[in-house]
Order: C-alpha cells, then structure tokens, then sequence
C-alpha cells in the first residue's frame, strides 16, 4: 500500500514537473535566467558606470557623460530608436568643505558630516556655532519655546526604526526629519540643522540625501551625521546640555541644467501602439559611486533588453528601456516622463499600459511590489509560481518606484511593479561613500537583471488590453 502511495505521488511529481517544464512561460523564464546568469554583462556595465564615468550628480559633466554611455550601450544592444527627452534640472556641488566639532567641557570631539543635497553654505563659507537643541520628531519643534530653539542648531535624532523588516519602510518612517527638518528648524529660528543618518547601521559614515527647503523661510546649512556621532552627541547632551557645535560647509547651488532621460524604444510586433516601460535612474549622489543606488538600476534595465535580444524574443507590445534623471533631487525625469505619456495618451493612439522600476539596490532579489488595480495584482500574483524555481516569493501590493510612480495618474492606470531585492544591508551603503562598486555581487546583480527581465515578458504577454 505504501508502495503504491509513493509510486503515484512519484508519478503525480513527474507529470507537473513535465507540465512546467512544456509550459512556454516556464521555458521562457528559464532561458532568461540562463542567459543572465550565462553571458550576463550587467556586472561590467556597472564597472564602466562606478569606475571610469563615476558618481552622477544631477547636473554634472559625469551625469551627462552617463546619458551617452547609457544611449550608446541601447544603440549596441540593438533598440529600435534611441532618444534623449530633455529635462532641465538642479544643479548643486557640495564644495570642499564640510566640518563639525562639538565642544564638550574642555573636550573637542570632531563629528562626520556631510551636507544634505540641495543645502546652502553656512554665511560666507564660515563656520556657524551654537548650542544644540535635540529632538526626535520635526513636529516636536512646536511644543517648545521659541528661547529654546533661536539661535541653537537643532539636532534631528529620531533612528530609523528597527523592528521593521521592511526597510524601505523604516526609511519612509524617518526620512521626513531630512526632508523637512531644515525649514522646520529655521522657521523656529535655529541656524543650522543635523539629521541623523539614514542607516540601521552603527557606523562612522555620513549618508547624505535631499533636503526640501520652503519657499517662505529663510534658508539655512543643513547636514547629515553619522549614526554613530549622532549618538555621541546625544549622550553628551545628558551631562552637558549647554554644550556647542560648530559647522562649515561650502556647498552652492547654480542654475538649472539641460540634461534628460535616456530611452530606448523596441517596437512591438502584435500591439506596438501599448507601451511597456521599464527602467532606473541614472542620476546618483555624489560621495559614493552610486553603484547600488541607482547603478544596480540601470545596468538591470540595460541587460533586460539585452537579454531578450539575446533569446530571440519578439515583443508584443513596445518596450521603452528608459534611464531617468534626477531621481535623487527632484525626480524631474519622472515627472516630465509622465507628463509626456500623459500627452501620448491623450493625443495619440498610444497607451502605457504597464511600468517597472529597479531602484533598491542589486541584492539578491526577492520579488516585486505591485501597484496595480485588484485585477492586474490578480494576474501578477498568478505568477508565482512560475517564479518558485528562482527563490522570488514576494508579490506585495506597495509603491513601485519614485521614478514611474507619476505615471499613476494616467488613464487607464498602468501595471507597475518594482524590483523587490533583499533590502537588509541597502542602507548600510545607501547614499554614503561605501555606494560603491566593490559592494555589488555579480550573482545577486545578474538575478535582479534575470528577475526583472523575466517579469517585463510576464507582463507583455499577459497584460489585458485597455477596453476602449
Ligand atoms: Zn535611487
């Protein structure tokens, strides 16, 4: 009786390992992966972006030295048209000087920082000094008394919180005090601001990222600590609560710059008037190599389309492999994408039916974040397991990427799905100078391109069309 119980469920095995193995899905999904993991060239693409073009800070000469790289990489790897969509954007540079010591008692402790982007200088490049106020939160800043804030650089301390196993999500939860804490401070009349780094991690690094000031306040030097000074400070507060710091920091900024999404276009053969997007951003913080965040990206988008050259895929639909420009400050390239699409949609018979992003880093990948109406999650969730083989088991509803999340508003609202790598050392590296290429693995970086590769002809086959 045993016997026979294993003899079927052994035959049981054997028929839906043999279904699997003849479904087209599965065969495609596993040439992708083995072409990926086989002749992959994401993980030298990346090496040419970190280390001979570098850094790509909106703006700058090594931004738009990436634009033709970026452009002559789709040319070679054979897209039908390749354009750049002009986008003016910021320009800033963050100067030779970024300098904070604390005087503790008669002790002088030197502090790692680095100015958050988009910040000004301090007066005259000069060193400012004051005594420090601490908070946690942006809005605790209106419950204390004005005499307790003038004059004093506040100190936004709130970590990222830990238990979280999103930590993309712990992120979101902190990021708001180096948004915003800048013109909270000075509208309560402070003259600098120190945000705690954005990072899990207990280290010596200043991660630096975007400030957004507002338009009616005076604007004033804003920068990022290091995790592990930030602490220092917050328990010298504890016994020494009328101690100063000093900051100094020379950064500007300048006028707009012409620069622009790169985007490659592979014209459909059955629906060429639907177009799938797919892609990164090129655009990078400037004290690391931007090798995760965005180069990971970028390279993932550029080996997609190079992958399905390289299969003999023939798409139904148009596939516009696209690199965005200033995600970072701005994402002017994703909005001025949409507003573009916005425009197609209106104007012409084309529609954008579906977009995917890759910007989490090139860790091993997990899955995707879906955003999606309950249909389309319906037929994206159908695939998983499709994907079982390839140890991609997440297909959670969540935003799926600064740069495509504009083209939520067209109608009818396309399918996007974001990259979902395994985020628990992003931060570790993420906008600080370890962002670099020697923090990459070429297995994990070419997984992501095959994932993502897999999941754009998923989406070209089996994306319902728009009812008229
Ligand atoms: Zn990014």
């Amino acid at each position: 009786m045993l016997r026979t119980s294993i003899l079927l469920v052994t035959l049981l095995c054997n028929a839906f390992a043999a279904q699997a193995e003849s479904n087209p899905d599965s065969l495609l999904l596993r040439s992708i992966y083995d072409e990926a993991l086989t002749n992959g060239e994401s993980y030298e693409n990346l090496r040419t972006l970190t280390k001979d073009i570098g850094h790509r800070l909106s703006g700058s000469q090594s931004a738009a030295d990436a634009m033709q790289w970026g452009s002559a990489v789709m040319r070679g790897y054979g897209a039908d048209s390749v354009w750049i969509m002009p986008v003016m954007v910021p320009s800033w540079t963050r100067g030779s000087i970024a300098r904070s010591t604390a005087y503790i008692g008669q002790k002088q402790v030197p502090l790692r920082v680095t100015a958050l982007g988009g910040s000004v200088g301090t007066p005259n490049d000069q060193s400012i000094r004051g005594k420090v106020i601490m908070v946690k939160d942006v809005n605790a800043l209106d419950t204390l008394r004005a005499s307790a804030i003038a004059g004093r650089i506040v100190l936004f301390n709130r970590a990222m919180d830990p238990v979280l196993i999103n930590t993309g999500a712990a992120y979101g939860g902190a990021v708001d005090q180096r948004g915003n804490g800048a013109s909270a401070a000075a509208k309560a009349g402070a003259i600098g601001a120190l945000v705690r780094s954005m990072t899990h991690a207990l280290d010596t690094l200043p991660h630096t990222g975007a400030l957004r000031y507002k338009d009616e306040i005076n604007r004033i030097p804003a920068a990022a600590i290091s995790t592990v000074d930030a602490t220092t400070l917050s328990h010298a507060l504890e016994n020494h609560p009328d101690l100063e710091v000093s900051l100094q920091m020379n950064c500007a900024a300048f006028d707009d710059v012409l620069q622009g999404n790169v985007i490659g276009q592979w014209t459909g053969t059955e629906k060429p008037n639907e177009i799938i997007t797919i892609g990164g951003h090129l655009d990078s913080w400037d004290i690391g190599e931007g090798a995760h965040d965005d180069g990971a990206g970028v390279v993932h988008t550029l080996e997609a389309l190079r992958i399905l050259k390289a299969i003999g895929y023939q798409p139904k639909r148009t596939l516009r492999f696209v690199l965005f420009i200033n995600e970072e400050n701005g994402n002017r390239g994703g909005k001025e994408y949409a507003r573009k699409a916005a425009i197609e949609n209106e104007e012409s018979d084309l529609v954008h039916v579906g977009a995917m992003e890759s910007d989490a880093g090139g860790f091993v990948p997990r899955g995707f974040r879906i955003d999606a109406t309950d249909s389309a999650t319906a037929i994206v969730r159908s695939w998983e397991g499709l994907f079982d083989p390839y140890n991609i088991h997440l297909f959670r509803r969540g935003g799926a990427g600064v740069d495509i999340s504009p083209l939520k508003t067209l109608n009818p609202r396309p399918t996007m799905l974001g990259l979902s790598p395994d985020g628990q050392r992003y931060f570790d590296f993420h906008h600080s100078s370890q962002d670099v290429f020697e923090n990459v693995h070429k297995r994990e970086l070419e997984l992501g391109a095959a994932t993502f590769a897999a999941a754009l002809v998923m989406l070209d086959q089996h994306l319902p069309s728009p009812q008229p």
